[in-house]
């Protein structure tokens, strides 16, 4: 038996975060969980953009959709469909080749598998997860320092701004750099975990590969019926990846057209290479919209001039996925435990990184250290 003033901190509200923190909330534990940003979803979030003439452009611009074929997730994605918060996304899905400039259909391949969309936005989930009984999320809140209390066997939260957010029994980091040496490199900061602390686990996020990609959202007056599917990956192309029409999920708006282009890895590198790891300027982001838009123009299909394009810089995306039509292995750094663990002080590192770099790994492994921390805190 838990009791419900027990504490646990979860850090990130991405998906891995939300699930780990409704499961334990539904274990009788209480859960805090901070957010740097405004809103939850993480990489599953959703962005809200204002056309010039005022109206308003909703656009997933990170996962566009994801699979589930693990039993648990499964079982998760079947009750979140029945509250409406996940919906299957039936349309068609294709591959340009950008050496023939021909269009290949993924479904008479065979390549198809389920794919499931947040309703109305990607972050639908997460969003119903930050708000269940039991856990209460404070968004807009960087935790800046993870402080163990040898003597009171505590964790101490420290805001970004020096801010006490409370001291907490176990602490869920689902973002790598929380220990990552990376993170004082790009942030000049030294990251939220001190090192020392956890080298065992340390050594192991050092190694994580990160994927960066740009995302371009446009939006359109009328749809591109030029384009035979409503989504697709792009092969031999050197600057663009994947399309997709984000109007055409299901529960959307269809008052415009709005796609979501993703750049390849290597275009979001050279750009990295020449302005730098910091956040983007406007006229990086800018000069990004355009050459990611003049691909698309450039592949014969007749595309009109967009109401509204705007890109985001992506700094940690996954590998390829199968049911692009590529498939390399996932990176995994606990494929048996599924998250890094600290049992003696109560900590657990979940998220993609850790079973597969998809919306489905993350999950598996938010469901994970939420088990190893109901598990140990009910023997306390
Ligand atoms: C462009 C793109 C395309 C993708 N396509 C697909 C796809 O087709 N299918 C698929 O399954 N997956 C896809 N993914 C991957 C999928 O989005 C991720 O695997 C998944 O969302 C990761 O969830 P997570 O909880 O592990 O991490 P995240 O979503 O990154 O969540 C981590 C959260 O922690 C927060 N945080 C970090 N540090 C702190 C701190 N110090 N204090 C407070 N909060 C903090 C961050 O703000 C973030 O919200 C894609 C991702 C991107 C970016």
């Amino acid at each position: 038996m838990i009791m419900n003033s027990t504490k646990v901190a979860v850090v990130g509200s991405g998906i891995s975060g939300a699930v780990c923190a409704s499961n334990l909330a539904r274990n009788g534990v209480s859960v805090t969980l901070f957010e740097s940003a405004r809103g939850p979803g993480g990489r599953m979030s959703q962005r809200r953009e204002v056309a010039e003439d005022g109206k308003e452009l909703l656009f997933d611009h990170g996962a566009p959709f994801f699979n589930a074929n693990n039993t648990e997730v499964l079982g998760l994605v079947r009750e979140w469909e029945a509250k409406g918060l996940v919906a299957c996304w039936r349309e068609k899905f294709g591959c340009f080749d950008r050496v023939s400039n021909k269009f290949v259909d993924l479904e008479q391949e065979g390549l198809i598998s389920k794919r499931y969309v947040g309703i109305p936005g990607m972050n639908s989930v997460c969003r119903a997860l930050c708000h269940e009984p039991g856990v209460e999320s404070k968004f807009g809140v960087s935790v800046g320092r993870l402080e163990w209390l040898e003597d009171e066997n505590l964790w101490s939260l420290i805001g970004l701004d020096g801010q006490n957010l409370g001291q907490f029994k176990g602490v869920v980091a689902t973002d790598k750099n929380v220990v990552s040496p990376r993170f004082t490199s790009v942030t000049g900061r030294p990251p939220p975990l001190d090192l020392n602390l956890v080298t065992e686990l340390a050594v192991k996020l050092n190694d994580i590969p990160v994927r960066p990609c740009f995302a371009l959202m446009i939006a359109f007056a009328e749809p591109l019926s030029s384009i035979p599917f409503k989504g697709f990956s792009i092969k031999n192309s050197e600057v663009l990846s994947w399309a997709h029409c984000d109007s055409s999920k299901p529960g959307r708006s269809t008052s415009s057209e709005r796609w979501v282009l993703h750049s390849t890895m290597e275009y979001a590198q050279t750009i990295i290479a020449q302005t730098g790891l910091q956040k983007p300027s406007n006229a990086t982001l800018t000069k990004v919209a355009e050459e990611l838009f003049q691909e698309l123009q450039s592949m014969g299909l007749n595309i009109s001039q967009p109401l509204f394009k705007k890109a985001h810089r992506w700094y940690a995306i996954p590998l390829d996925f199968v049911d692009r039509g590529a498939a390399f292995p996932a990176t995994s750094i606990a494929r048996e435990e599924k998250c890094l663990w600290d049992k003696n002080k109560r900590l657990a590192i979940c998220g993609d990184f850790c079973v597969s770099p998809d919306v489905e790994g993350a999950i598996v492994s938010g469901i994970a250290a939420a088990s190893k921390l109901t598990d140990v805190l009910s023997c306390l």
